[in-house]
């Protein structure tokens, strides 16, 4: 009975010993976490200042300011990125069945029938190409069902 208690009384300070590293290596890891997110947050912080800087220098550049060469080379760079990204929109658009207008050359959605920026119609345009298409499928719908 003796050893039976003095097994029990043992295995109770085990476990509240064990109960203990678990509390402390939780509480260690509660802090940890909380440096890491105070870390992170700073990170972003100084990473968003850092475009700040970026965007106040090409905001210059673009304005015709000085700026010295080295920054002036990657504001080209960007200013030549920028296009492209204009043209793969515009790209996209035409894919997706927008026109260009033959006035002003700006993008007119699907389904408009006039220019948004001059007010060119541009509706009959589309409705003969639409069906120049549409008669194409319907000849061969076979390669309608591949799609
Ligand atoms: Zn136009």
């Amino acid at each position: 009975m003796a050893n039976a208690n003095e097994f029990f009384s043992t295995l109770g300070k085990t476990l509240s010993r064990t109960a203990n590293m678990v509390g402390r290596k939780t509480d260690e890891f509660v802090t940890v976490q909380k440096i890491r997110n105070r870390r992170n947050n700073l990170e972003e912080q100084v990473e968003l200042s850092c475009r700040k800087i970026g965007e106040l220098i090409y905001q210059e550049y673009s304005e015709g300011k000085e700026i010295p060469e080295e920054l002036e080379k990657i504001c080209r760079s960007i200013e030549e990125k920028k296009k492209e990204i204009g043209e793969c929109r515009e790209q996209i658009a035409l894919v997706k069945g927008a026109r260009l207008c033959p006035s002003c050359g700006a993008l007119i959605p699907k389904e408009a029938n006039y220019c948004m920026n001059c007010g060119t119609p541009s509706g009959p345009q589309k409705t003969e190409a639409e069906e120049t298409e549409e008669a194409a499928e319907e000849k061969n719908p076979a390669q309608e069902e591949e799609e």
